[in-house]
């Protein structure tokens, strides 16, 4: 069967490698660079999600939490176990046995695929376990590990992986129009296949759109961004935002601080980049917590991507992580979808190839 792909974010990379292993004859077009939008500009964590059970999105979580597993088992080289610290405040949103109810069922839900439970940390052992945090307010603390990748070279070995099973990928080849029967029209002419995936990340329902193709999912559009500091950090940290429910990370990465992210609204064609505003928020949050405190000038780096999320709620921090295919005529486009889960979406875009079930 030939099988077009629009998009080479991770999605699409993994979409065109599990295609190719199933038999597939695999062509997919990127507009412009593999792995340079979304795929690129992520928290670099292959997780579960543990804010995703408050809002009970069971199902992805224990999905990412066993393709956590798989990522860290497989691709040893560019995935690595971290440790995070949740720390409990007296004046935090969510009080002590929720946060203990959460990493419970984070642990169970990873089943066999865990990698570690989480543990609490005794009040006296605080102080000499983390002492980069302030002291003042914190009343306890559970450390519990999710996996982090070299988002980069992980990307190029899935790259790899798609090439060696067969699939031709083309840069620099933007996709005017998709068609339910099977054709895709794009810079280089027009091709017919015998089932096109539409799976352009946040633009897959622009281009539908432009093609005529109405979809039933709509997407919201969500900056997120990360600011990085020249120093190194002891492990992750999961922390509320000050004053407000939103938590954020602090994380360690090639011996830098990674802190991020923010949640804001934008429009497709709006340029995407940290705000001002959102530099100083994400300082604010760190300085917060952390007892020696960062300016603009420890900014070593910065970066911003949208996300893909379906429409389903006004607070984009409620909003379903979850991702949907949907299928007309010859066409299947794919809404939304994580890097660590994108993997098993592949594995069911290719069921929904061969069988047309999911
Ligand atoms: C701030 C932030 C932090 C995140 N952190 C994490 C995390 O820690 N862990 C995690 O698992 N997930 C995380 N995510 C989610 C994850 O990064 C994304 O959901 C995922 O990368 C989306 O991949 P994608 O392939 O769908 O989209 P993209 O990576 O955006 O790829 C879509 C591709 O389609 C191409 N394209 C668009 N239109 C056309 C066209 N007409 N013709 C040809 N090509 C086209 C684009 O150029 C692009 O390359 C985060 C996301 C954000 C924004």
């Amino acid at each position: 069967m030939r099988v077009g792909i629009v998009g080479g974010g991770i999605n699409g990379l993994c979409a065109a490698w599990q295609l190719s292993l199933s038999g597939c004859d695999v062509t997919l077009f990127e507009r412009g660079v593999l792995l340079a939008e979304t795929s690129s500009a992520s928290s670099k964590l292959l997780h579960g999600g543990l804010r995703y059970i408050e809002n009970l999105e069971l199902r992805l979580v224990r999905e990412a939490l066993q393709e956590r597993g798989w990522w860290l088992e497989h691709v040893p080289a560019h995935t690595s176990r971290l440790e995070i610290c949740l720390p409990v405040y007296r004046q935090g949103r969510r009080p002590a046995w929720q946060l203990k109810l959460g990493l419970m069922m984070y642990d169970r839900l990873a089943g066999s695929f865990g990698i570690g439970r989480h543990r609490s940390v005794l009040k006296e052992a605080l102080k000499s376990s983390f002492p980069l945090l302030k002291y003042e307010g914190l009343s306890g603390a559970y450390l519990f590990y999710d996996g982090q990748m070299n988002e980069q070279k992980l990307g190029q070995w899935v790259i790899g992986q798609a090439r060696a099973a067969g699939a031709r990928l083309i840069e620099q080849c933007p996709v005017s129009r998709v068609g339910v029967d099977g054709v895709i029209e794009h810079a280089n002419g027009c091709d017919q296949f015998d089932l096109v995936v539409n799976v352009a990340g946040p633009w897959v329902c622009e281009l539908n759109q432009v093609s005529g193709v109405n979809s039933h999912h709509q997407l919201d559009h969500v900056r997120g961004s990360h600011i990085v500091l020249g120093r190194e950090v002891d492990r992750g940290y999961l922390l509320e935002v000050p004053g407000e429910r939103r938590v954020f990370f602090v994380l360690p990465y090639d011996g830098q601080t990674l802190i991020g992210t923010t949640e804001v609204r934008q429009d497709l064609h709006d340029r995407v980049h940290c705000s001002c505003e959102e530099r100083a928020y994400l300082l604010a949050a760190y300085n917060h917590y952390f007892s020696s405190p960062a300016g603009e000038s420890d900014i070593v780096d910065e970066f911003a991507g949208l996300r893909p999320l379906i429409s389903s709620a006004n607070d984009p921090g409620r909003a379903t992580r979850e991702y949907a295919i949907e299928r007309c005529g010859q066409l299947v486009s794919v809404f939304g979808g994580k890097w660590t889960t994108a993997r098993a979406l592949a594995k069911k875009i290719v069921r929904e190839v061969n069988h047309g079930v999911h």
